[in-house]
């Protein structure tokens, strides 16, 4: 068996999830919503289960939502795309693994940020490739132009960017963006962008695609989610965007993953794209959720860290006078206070950032955050 795959641990979200549904503990930990998606987007998958093909869909995607997905960074983020720069995957997780396959071959070195989503530096290694991480610091978790000039190598050959960054929920700003993509064109690195949560934004804080600086159009992949956009997780719907050439490759990787993804659950993220009063909708109530985790939290005296996009926010225990290591904190509380969380610890590798700090999730109905904090604070 190959040692990446034998030697690897269960991901920290399919094992906090496993745990919350056994021992029945509120799940706070992997980032999904408790409700189920827009009414409007489940009639639209059923309409098209009923009257439309069931049968493969094209395996770049349906031209519907190719078209969806670019009409919708127009609106968005004011970027002119077309429909064959579009490919579309069975989840953001597909995405990161054929944008990597297509890009990393033997002995290329990727720049990944620390913490990073767990895909990522397994995916990397898989295609022969060498994870080199750059860590990010709390609280302001800022892109440090020498750590990241230190990092590089000539075998450097691509870059991982994750913003707005899970689990932290900080956006990069406007000099972090023009940094990174003067240090990618200089390098001559592709930047495998993961913007799945560049619509769950708060704090009227912006979000700007590393795709739209300068000479960056010809070297980015910028992966997104229906599944976040929509607070659907489980559809399994994402996309990666390329130039036209960068694309067909892309499209090449894709082919021999999934090849495609269910064509009802396509068609109805097109509808949901074109229709602004969706995200909005779905928007207030993540707003108003976030507000009852973070304040509930800060009342019960715990030190929550400035977070201002994705469905999480963190807290640090050390600082809350709570004398855990994180995956301490998470592997008991989940068992003794009834909560799942994650901790930061498994989205770094090795020693590189602190054990102290956890993150929850905040798209939750308001009582069940309400009792969350209830739980933890009796427990603590
Ligand atoms: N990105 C999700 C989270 O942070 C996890 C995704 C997954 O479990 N595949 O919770």
């Amino acid at each position: 068996l190959n040692p990446i795959y034998a030697e690897m641990p269960v991901t920290v979200f399919e094992h906090m999830s496993g745990l919350a549904r056994s021992l029945g503990a509120i799940n706070l930990g992997q980032g999904f919503p408790d409700s189920p998606p827009p009414a409007a987007l489940t009639a639209a998958a059923l309409r098209a289960m009923e009257t439309r093909s069931q049968q493969y869909p094209p395996s770049m995607g349906v031209p519907e939502l190719r078209d969806a997905v670019s009409a919708f960074y127009a609106r968005e983020q004011g970027l002119a795309l077309t429909r064959d720069q579009v490919v579309v995957t069975s989840g953001a997780t597909e995405a990161i693994a054929a944008a990597i396959l297509a890009v990393v071959g033997g002995g290329d070195e990727v720049l990944l940020f620390a913490p990073a989503y767990d895909a990522y530096a397994p995916l990397v290694r898989r295609a022969g490739g060498v994870p080199v991480f750059v860590p990010l610091a709390p609280p302001g978790w800022h892109y440090d132009e020498t750590a990241i000039r230190t990092a590089i190598t000539p075998r450097t050959r691509a870059l991982i960017l994750n913003d707005p960054l899970n689990p932290t929920g900080s956006v990069a700003s406007p000099e972090e963006l023009a940094l990174l993509a003067a240090i990618a064109c200089e390098h001559d690195l592709v930047a495998i962008c993961d913007e799945v949560w560049e619509a769950v934004r708060f704090d009227g804080r912006v979000h700007r695609s590393l795709m739209a600086q300068p000479g960056m159009a010809e070297r980015t992949i910028k992966i997104g989610s229906a599944g976040k956009i929509f607070g659907a997780t489980g559809w399994k719907v994402g996309w990666m965007i390329g130039d036209a050439a960068l694309a067909a490759v892309l499209a090449k990787a894709h082919q021999f993953l999934t090849f495609t993804t269910p064509p009802m659950l396509q068609w109805a993220a097109a509808e949901g794209l074109a229709d602004p009063a969706i995200t909005q909708g779905l928007h207030a109530e993540w707003s108003a959720s976030r507000i009852v985790l973070i304040e509930g939290l800060a009342a019960a005296g715990f030190a929550v860290l400035e977070s201002n996009a994705t469905w999480f926010a963190c807290i640090d225990l050390a600082a809350s006078g709570i004398a855990l290591d994180d995956r301490t904190f998470s592997e008991r509380a989940v068992r003794e206070a009834g909560v799942a969380s994650i901790p930061l610890s498994a989205l770094w590798e090795g020693d590189r950032g602190p054990t102290t700090i956890v993150r929850l999730c905040h798209c939750k109905p308001p009582a069940m955050l309400e009792d969350a904090v209830l739980r933890l604070s009796r427990w603590r």
